[in-house]
């Protein structure tokens, strides 16, 4: 789904002439880099720090699908997701590399706007765009991204150091992406039915979003920072919230208690996952693509986070052998589980 619809032909411009063309106005703006696109490899600088790297991959077909993703969309959202993964280490993100696997009948100008979202989200996020790899593919288009950070040794922040004890807090909400992804399906299926019908989204501009066009949260690390507040653990939540839990205790050797009615729900989450017939909190739950930032911290700092606006406290940790539970707002206890898809129905 692109905006401009001249078609510039690939096979005309190269694949010399195509990186030269993506890549000619990048400014680099990050003490780190040394050298970015243009040689072998990239060069960086990163003197006393520990250095954070991640990749991710997005495929046509698994991961997005273009009849409702706008290319635009989809280059910021590359680069979000990858941005969250160092911010979920308690990192400044500072590089990144783009590598792109495309069919030739892709017009530049498609290319073009994938792009646009990608320096969107680097200026935004103050990354450089160092490099990357450019290739052809039959299957469908391919986006892998590597984003790099740094951090002080002492600020790294781990999965597997959480302690008994420690508050468990969430930023932003939680299960929007997953409901505005059941919308943009719905409205897709009855598009491809009777073509004539418009896509009907209004008024969910914001669980659109969520999916479409997600933040990773600089902002909440940035916060803790200002605050004096140091995580005892940290992921970020892109599988839903059940399994980054999950992962916290399993990694630090502990249970887990969470409780339902302190879980962030925006209300357009709410009504919506109610109007499809799906619980809204296994939306939060299972859902995924939230990109909201899941920390522990020691209760000694309960003071300082507990009326900080995007931080929510739904639960503590506990010792290994009482489980990871879901306190429910009956006050009924579930052993939490990384529920697969069917667990989204409601009976
Ligand atoms: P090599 O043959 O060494 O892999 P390439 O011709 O693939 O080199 O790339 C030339 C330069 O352009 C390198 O600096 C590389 O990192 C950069 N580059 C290639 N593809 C992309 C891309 N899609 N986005 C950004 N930089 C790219
Ligand atoms: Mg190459």
């Amino acid at each position: 789904m692109f905006e401009n619809q001249d078609r510039t032909n690939l096979e005309d411009l190269g694949e010399f002439g195509l990186i030269g063309h993506l890549t000619k106005n990048i400014k680099l703006t990050q003490p780190s880099t040394v050298k970015g696109v243009g040689d072998d490899a990239a060069v960086l600088d990163f003197t006393g720090k520990k250095v954070l790297v991640s990749t991710d991959m997005l495929l046509e077909g698994i991961h997005f699908d273009l009849a409702y993703t706008p290319l635009k969309h989809l280059g910021y959202k590359a680069i979000q997701v990858n941005l969250s993964d160092i911010y979920a280490m308690n990192g400044t993100a500072s590089q990144v590399t783009v590598s792109i696997g495309m069919s030739s009948k892709f017009p530049l100008e498609a290319i073009e706007e994938l792009y646009e979202g990608i320096y969107i989200a680097c200026e935004k996020y103050n990354v450089d765009l160092v490099g990357g790899d450019t290739t052809s593919s039959k299957q469908g288009l391919v986006i892998s991204v590597t984003s790099i950070g740094y951090a002080d040794e002492a600020d790294v922040t781990y999965r597997n150091t959480a302690g008994e004890g420690d508050l468990i807090c969430v930023s932003g909400d939680l299960g929007g992406a997953y409901v505005g992804l059941q919308l943009l399906e719905r409205e897709k299926q009855i598009y491809l039915e009777n073509p004539k019908i418009q896509p009907d989204l209004e008024g969910k501009d914001y669980i659109v979003e969520r999916q479409l066009k997600p933040e990773a949260r600089r902002d909440i690390v940035e916060l803790l920072k200002s605050i004096d507040v140091k995580p005892t653990a940290m992921i970020d939540v892109s599988d839903g919230l059940a399994s980054e839990i999950l992962h916290i205790c399993k990694e630090s050797d502990k249970g887990c208690n969470l409780y339902e009615d302190k879980i962030p729900l925006d209300p357009m989450t709410y009504e919506t996952a109610r109007e499809f017939n799906l619980d809204p909190t296994v939306c939060a739950l299972s859902g995924g693509e939230d990109y909201e930032l899941l920390f522990t911290v020691k209760q000694a700092d309960y003071d300082k986070i507990k009326f900080k606006m995007d931080i929510t406290i739904i639960g503590h940790i506990t010792e290994p052998s009482a489980g990871c539970n879901l306190i429910t707002k009956t006050g009924n206890v579930h052993a939490l589980k990384a529920q697969g898809w069917n667990a989204f129905k409601k009976d």
